[in-house]
C-alpha cells in the first residue's frame, strides 16, 4: 500500500495512543478498568479501526468513536472463569468444577475471605492451634475414624499416605486395581511419584488372599485397596474384601490404605442411586488409612479427607509434604459447614444441590422442560424444532459409573437450518451465561436435571443475551 506523500494516509490519522488515553473521554474508563486494561482496550480499538480502514472503510473514526469502542470492549470481556449452565446430564463434572456448594458452605468461605479467622489458633488457650482442628471433632463423628486430616485433593491424599508409609518400600496393589481417573491420575504414576514401589498382585479380573499373603515381606511398606470407580470388572473375577486385606496387614504390623475415591458420609440409596459401602463402613472394616474426595457425592469444596487410626494419621501429620498439600481458609471454613449438614440427615437433599440434583424425578425434570419448551422454541425460531424427550443423567466423576438417572431433556433439532449441530452448539456456548449440553442422536441435548426451577428466568434471559 504506497500511499502519495500528498495524500495523507487515512491510517495516519488516527489518533496516537497517548492522546486517547490524556482525552477527557477517557478518565472514566481508566477510573473503572485501570491503565493497563484501558491502553489494551484503546490499542485493540485502534487495531480494529486500522484493520477496517484497510478493508475500504472510508470514515476515519475519531476519538469518542474509538473510545466507544475501548469502552464495550472494557465492558463487554467476561470473566474467563465465570458461571455456565450444566446441562450435560452428568451431575459431578469435572471439567465443570463438580458439586456445587451449599449455602451453608459459602457463607462461611466468604467469612472466611472477609475476617481473620481462628485457623490455626486455639481460642481457649490463646495458642498456637491445628487446622485439622476445626473439622477432626466432626469427621470422627461422621466416619467412626481416630483421627482425620484434610489434603487439597484426593490424588494429594493418596500421594500423602503412599509417601509416608511406602517410599522406598513396597506397596501392594491388586492389578484389577491400577485405576486410572480423567486427567492425568494413573495409579502406577502416584506410586512412582511417591516414591513406592509398586508390587502388582494378581490378575486384572481375579486376586486372591494368598497372592497378597505371597507378596508381603520385610521391605513391604501398605497394601493399597483401590476402589474402581469409573469401571467395572464383572464376570469370572474375585477380589479381597478390606476387612481380609486389614487383618493381613495387621498381622503383618503395615496399614491398609483404602482409597474410596468419591466416598460417601451417607446410605446414597434414598436419593436415587446404587448403595455404595459409606465412609463410616470402611472405618469399619478396619483399615488403617481411608481417603476420599470433598467434591464428588460429598458434595463440598474440592478436597482429599484423610481418616482412621491415630498413628496413622498422626505419621502423616509428621510428613513434610502435608505442608504443600494442606488446604487453604476458605476451603476449611466450606468443608466444616458442609460436614456440619450431616449432622442433620433428614434435610441433607434440601441443602446439598448434588444430592438435590441426583434426587430429581423424571417427572420433574419432564415438568420443567414441558415450561421451558415452548419459550426455546419461539427464540429460537422456524428452523429449530425443539421436543421434550427422555435421557439418562450420569453422576459423573468416576462415581457410580454404571448407575443412570432417568431424566429430561430439551432436544433441539436444526431443521432445515444451515446451522450444523456443532454450530448450534458453539452458539449455546457463547451465550452470555454458556449453556453446555451434549449432541446425541442429532440433536443438541439440553438435560434439565441440573437446572434449579430458581435459575430458570435467567436461563430464558440469557437467551436474549440479557443475563
Ligand atoms: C476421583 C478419584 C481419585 C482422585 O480424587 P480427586 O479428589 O479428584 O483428586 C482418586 N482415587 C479414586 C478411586 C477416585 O475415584
Amino acid at each position: 500500500m504506497d500511499m502519495a506523500d500528498s495524500a495523507p494516509s487515512p491510517l495516519r490519522q488516527l489518533p496516537a495512543v497517548a492522546t486517547l488515553l490524556a482525552s477527557p473521554q477517557a478518565v472514566p474508563l481508566l477510573e473503572a478498568h485501570g491503565r493497563i486494561a484501558t491502553t489494551d482496550a484503546i490499542r485493540a480499538a485502534l487495531e480494529g479501526a486500522r484493520h477496517a480502514l484497510r478493508s475500504g472503510a472510508a470514515a476515519v473514526p475519531d476519538i469518542d468513536a474509538l473510545l466507544v469502542s475501548a469502552r464495550s470492549q472494557l465492558e463487554g470481556r467476561p470473566a474467563s472463569l465465570r458461571p455456565v449452565f450444566n446441562l450435560t446430564g452428568t451431575v459431578l463434572h469435572t471439567n465443570l468444577g463438580r458439586a456445587l456448594l451449599a449455602e451453608a458452605a459459602i457463607a462461611a468461605a466468604t467469612e472466611a475471605m472477609r475476617h481473620p479467622v481462628a485457623l490455626e489458633y486455639d481460642l481457649e488457650e490463646g495458642a498456637r492451634g491445628e487446622r485439622d482442628d476445626h473439622v477432626r471433632e466432626l469427621l470422627r463423628e461422621l466416619t467412626g475414624a481416630e483421627d482425620a486430616t484434610l489434603v487439597n485433593n484426593n490424588a494429594a491424599a493418596v500421594l500423602l499416605c503412599l509417601n509416608t508409609f511406602a517410599l522406598g518400600h513396597g506397596a501392594i496393589v491388586s492389578r484389577g486395581e491400577l485405576i486410572e481417573i480423567g486427567g492425568a491420575f494413573r495409579m502406577p504414576d502416584i506410586m512412582a511419584r511417591a516414591g513406592a514401589n509398586m508390587v502388582e498382585v494378581g490378575t486384572t479380573n481375579r486376586t486372591h488372599a494368598a497372592d497378597y499373603r505371597n507378596a508381603i515381606d520385610a521391605n513391604t511398606g501398605l497394601i493399597l485397596k483401590v476402589h474402581t470407580s469409573n469401571y467395572r470388572i464383572e464376570g469370572f473375577t474375585a477380589e479381597v474384601s478390606a476387612r481380609d486385606l486389614a487383618h493381613m496387614a495387621n498381622t503383618a504390623g503395615i496399614p491398609l490404605l483404602n482409597d474410596l475415591g468419591s466416598g460417601s458420609l451417607v446410605d446414597l440409596s434414598a436419593y436415587g442411586v446404587t448403595r455404595e459401602a459409606t465412609v463410616r463402613e470402611a472405618v469399619a472394616e478396619g483399615a488403617h488409612l481411608v481417603t476420599f474426595s470433598g467434591d464428588k457425592l460429598l458434595g463440598g469444596p474440592q478436597a482429599g479427607f484423610i481418616v482412621g487410626s491415630r498413628a496413622s494419621i498422626e505419621a502423616i501429620n509428621r510428613n513434610p509434604l502435608k505442608r504443600a498439600l494442606r488446604v487453604d481458609k476458605m476451603r476449611m471454613a466450606a468443608i466444616e459447614a458442609t460436614l456440619r449438614l450431616y449432622r442433620d440427615p433428614d434435610r441433607l437433599a434440601e441443602r446439598l444441590p448434588t444430592l438435590r440434583f441426583l434426587a430429581r424425578s423424571r417427572d420433574d425434570v419432564a415438568a420443567q422442560a414441558g415450561r421451558l419448551r415452548d419459550r426455546v422454541a419461539a427464540h429460537l425460531g422456524e428452523t429449530f424444532r425443539v421436543e421434550v424427550g427422555m435421557c439418562n443423567s450420569q453422576v459423573g466423576s468416576g462415581a457410580l459409573p454404571l448407575d443412570t438417572l432417568p431424566s429430561a431433556a430439551l432436544q433441539i433439532h436444526p431443521n432445515g437450518s444451515q446451522r450444523t449441530l456443532d454450530e448450534l452448539a458453539a452458539a449455546w456456548r457463547g451465550l452470555p451465561r454458556p449453556v453446555i449440553g451434549r449432541i446425541t442422536d442429532g440433536a443438541l441435548q439440553l438435560d434439565l436435571r441440573c437446572l434449579d426451577e430458581a435459575d430458570e428466568h435467567i436461563f430464558l434471559s440469557n437467551l436474549t443475551g440479557r443475563a
